[in-house]
């Protein structure tokens, strides 16, 4: 058996290796290292395959959601409202431009941010919702851009987990995940469903006037050479990681099947389980498994993942500490017990391997691993 991974990126490389080899080595020869027509042709590609006006290149996923929210124009005081059960960086950008993080709490079944929750915080002062499509499915779109349609707000979709991914609306249409809202962000970290081999990311938006502040800001606020309009940052993405991602693109879909495979594998062998809640899959959007996160009760979970450790199967928890319990984070605005689910969810949730290269003798081993562990 293959060595077991929480992600195999060197597997999936394989299959790859001619046509990425090929196309590092094509950068490398015409030396267009910056800008060159690889990052052209994968934004084309990318806008093709999204549905979307624009696709503004940067360095990563972080630096995507700090420069919408430049580009939105949000000022110190201004309040952001977004999840208590992300990733640290969708609060980082928000802290380090001067905005007031507001947090609320997620939806128990899909771990998104619950929109209910979102019009309870909003106050005079609130100019924005972030949403984060949490572990590959998409937040309820629909119910948050009316929101924000009613208070006059901008969203800015975190889709660093779920590119690729469908969010259906009512009427019956449906769009790509991060080109429901004014922009959207993505991160092409390796480990993420569509990943470079190094760091890069991305903004998408249909409005022209934004994606025309955007270009600037991302190239230190220029619109002609050496004349600056505004203050920007330096957030590219290189030409060797474009032309990694423009192969890669061509397979997402195969991949987000394979994850698919892999999730249906685990569902079906813990359907029932009464220690493992297995991941509740939206009507309203289609799930592409940046990770398969069980909710587990009645075990200790850190045992368990030690016990899997033995057997050579890796498994994390994401996250094990709420935003707003982060040393960095901590504020008087909030307390212990402030975010019922996501407190419950930092305390019980474990992810098992998930990735495009996942067999069923590795699936097997690691079901009946978590089943021993749990029986015994
Ligand atoms: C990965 C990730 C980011 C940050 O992306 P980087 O490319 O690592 O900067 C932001 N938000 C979420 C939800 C992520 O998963």
């Amino acid at each position: 058996m293959r060595k077991i991974m929480m992600v195999d990126l060197k597997s999936q490389y394989e299959k790859l290796k001619t046509d990425i080899d090929a196309a590092v080595l094509e950068v490398i020869d015409t030396t267009a290292f910056i800008n060159g027509p690889a990052v052209n042709k994968f934004q084309k590609n990318l806008e093709t395959y999204l549905n979307v006006k624009h696709v503004i290149p940067c360095a990563n996923g972080t630096d995507a959601l700090q420069v919408s929210m430049m580009a939105l124009g949000l000022k110190p005081g201004d309040e952001v409202i977004t999840s208590s059960f992300t990733f640290i960086a969708t609060a980082e950008v928000i802290a380090l431009l001067g905005l007031t993080p507001v947090l609320v709490d997620v939806d128990p079944e899909t771990f998104n941010i619950d929109p209910k929750a979102i019009e309870r915080a909003i106050t005079s002062k609130t100019k924005a919702i972030v949403p984060v499509h949490l572990f590959g499915q998409v937040a309820d779109m629909e119910e948050i851009m009316a929101i924000a349609n009613k208070h006059n707000l901008s969203v800015i979709e975190d889709n660093c987990q779920a590119i690729g991914a469908d969010y259906f609306f009512k009427d019956g249409s449906k769009k790509k995940a991060g080109t429901i809202s004014i922009i959207g962000c993505t991160s092409f970290f390796p480990s993420k469903n569509l990943g470079c081999y190094g760091d890069g990311g991305a903004v998408f938006t249909n409005d022209d006037d934004i994606a025309t502040k955007l270009r600037q800001i991302v190239n230190h606020g220029m619109t002609v050479r050496y004349y600056h309009d505004m203050i920007g940052v330096n957030s590219r993405l290189d030409s060797i990681q474009a032309a990694i991602l423009d192969i890669k693109l061509k397979h997402l879909d195969e991949y987000a099947a394979k994850r698919n495979k892999a999730a249906d594998y685990y569902d079906k062998a813990f359907a029932g389980n009464p220690k493992l809640k297995t991941p509740v899959r939206s009507k309203k959007s289609n799930h592409v498994f940046h990770q398969y996160t069980l909710v587990t009760s009645g075990i200790d979970r850190f045992k368990m993942q030690e016990f899997l450790n033995t057997k050579g199967i890796p498994a994390m928890i994401y996250y094990p500490v709420p935003l707003h319990l982060q040393k960095a984070y901590l504020d008087p605005r909030y307390k212990e017990g402030d975010f019922p689910v996501t407190e419950k969810l930092c305390n019980s949730v474990i992810s098992l391997p998930m990735h495009t290269e996942l067999d069923d003798e590795q699936l097997q081993h690691i079901i009946s691993s978590v089943l021993e562990f749990i029986n015994q």
